[in-house]
């Protein structure tokens, strides 16, 4: 894991913060909540709406089963107790992009409650961020400002993602820095990932998040005034919002001013937040249960069946991997980085002659090259299925560990796998040239005669050493099965 540095704001001064997070997560189901239009992203706009959506009188929602098993997929995931009885409910406000006036969620019986996440807490040790509820809810549409004609005097709606399944997934405010608040929302973000309920693509609003913050004095119980910081559009512009929010706080207390509640939101570019609006209160919603819907239940039957395509976890599978293919913690961090990615470094390792190799060249030669060039795994010109190719080619000694390097010196240069750049260099530089390689073996064979005659008196392992010695003069481009099979010839 990428250590983030400890924020000196908070430190210094006799303050403590309490952060809270609220995230957003877009389900990735093929239509919307309530009706059987598509959720699909960047579709003219509204072009994926009907009469349910668009909030028209008198059409009625109906439940998608697949956000539900979606949901409750993702609230195990979170180690949350599933509800099984959890009810819809009403938000009402206004706002141009709510056509019906309120949206659907569920206030008082959430779909699921009392989870946790864990983040490194230093020293090996973790910490459990409690998760206080996941709760469906349905997204509202979107007020556009630009990209259309009169843009600068109106502003249009679309309403395409009106409808949209959401899960909101409330922490505990155990949040103790904004590091720890980066550490949660990356780990959050992963399992939702391998969970594959949703693409957490922020860019495309899959993932949004609001953070809660509060300072008080270190040692009092009672909670300061929290301010709520909205839309912000990455896990590091929140760790930047975070710190900036705390100092702005402790800077109002300790001059005597007082904090209102309010939402705020961060601006990237000059590292502040600005007052939005105040707080709405949760009255101010004036919740109550939807009356088109009937309680949803999830009974244990249902529950267990959506709890048995829950994959192995990525906390869980990191732990497996470095068990199983020894490799160093930071390797399975950076090889679990996606589902995708794991499961294809371990049916390529699987699919080697000898996995452990696969993931000594993983480790060895290809992570130290991919920093040096500043690319992520994902993005390697080697490709995992090309890492075992070149580890069984080593462990058949068709290519010495010397060849290997630069081969994968090429794969870098030339961005191809390695497959590809074996079949343009691999087989011709392979020394196979037999009148090159025999005058090497009588060379060697001269100049070690000692080990000649331990041979000849029936030490028959020391053609181990005579196959050594001809790769090291051959610098390693020799062919050792070649090798071994002239030495035979010669010797026997
Ligand atoms: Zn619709």
């Amino acid at each position: 894991m990428v250590s983030v540095p400890e924020t000196s704001v908070v430190s210094q001064t006799r303050f403590e913060p309490v952060i809270g997070l609220e995230v957003h997560v877009q389900l990735l189901t093929a239509t919307k909540i309530f009706c059987s239009c598509s959720t699909r992203f960047g579709a003219a706009p509204n072009s994926n709406v009907c009469p349910v959506c668009l909030g028209m009188p008198g059409a009625l929602p109906v439940l998608n089963k697949t956000v539900v098993e979606f949901a409750t997929l993702a609230a195990i995931a979170l180690n949350c107790q599933v509800n099984e009885t959890s009810i819809f409910a009403r938000k009402n406000y206004f706002y141009p992009d709510l056509p019906k006036g309120y949206q659907i969620s569920q206030y008082d019986k959430p779909l699921a409650e009392h989870g946790f996440i864990e983040v490194p807490a230093g020293g090996g040790s973790k910490k459990k961020i409690g998760i206080t509820r996941v709760h469906l809810e349905e997204d509202a549409g979107k007020s556009l400002h630009e990209g259309f004609p009169d843009a600068d005097e109106k502003t249009a709606i679309d309403l395409n993602r009106t409808g949209v399944p959401l899960i909101e997934i409330v922490s505990e405010p155990d949040i103790a820095t904004p590091d720890e608040a980066y550490e949660y929302l990356t780990r959050l973000k992963e399992i939702i990932l391998y969970t594959g309920v949703s693409d957490c693509n922020m860019e495309e609003g899959s993932l949004r998040c609001d953070a809660n913050v509060s300072v008080r004095p270190r040692g009092q119980k009672e909670l300061g005034t929290k301010t709520e910081i909205k839309n912000v559009n990455s896990f590091r512009f929140i760790r930047e919002a975070l710190i900036y929010e705390i100092g702005r706080q402790v800077e109002v207390i300790e001059s005597g001013g007082k904090i209102t509640q309010e939402t705020r939101l961060y601006n990237s570019n000059e590292g502040k937040t600005y007052s939005m609006r105040s707080k709405e209160q949760a009255h101010d919603y004036r919740y109550f249960p939807e009356p088109d819907l009937l309680p949803l239940v999830v009974d244990a039957k249902w529950k267990a069946e959506i709890a048995q395509t829950l994959p192995e976890l990525p906390e869980a599978r990191r732990e497996r991997m470095v068990k199983e293919y020894g490799i160093t913690e930071y390797d399975a961090q950076v090889l679990t980085f996606s589902r995708a990615l794991a499961d294809q470094f371990e049916s390529a390792a699987k699919a080697a002659k000898n996995p452990k190799r696969v993931a000594n060249l993983v480790q060895s030669e290809l992570m130290g090259r991919l920093k040096a060039k500043g690319l992520d795994i994902e993005h390697s010109p080697i490709s995992m299925a090309g890492v075992a190719a070149s580890a069984d080619l080593v462990e058949s000694g068709a290519i010495s560990g010397k060849m290997l390097k630069d081969l994968y010196d090429l794969c870098f240069e030339r961005g191809k796998d390695f497959s590809a750049v074996y079949e343009e260099e691999g087989r011709p530089r392979q020394s196979s040239d037999t009148s090159a390689l025999e005058k090497a073996i009588d060379e060697v064979l001269a100049a070690n005669p000692k080990q000649l005659e331990q041979y000849r008196a029936g030490k028959t392992t020391m053609i181990g050493f005579f196959v050594g010695q001809v790769m090291k003069a051959s610098k390693g481009q020799a062919n050792p099965q070649l090798v071994n099979e002239l030495l035979t010839k010669k010797l026997g």
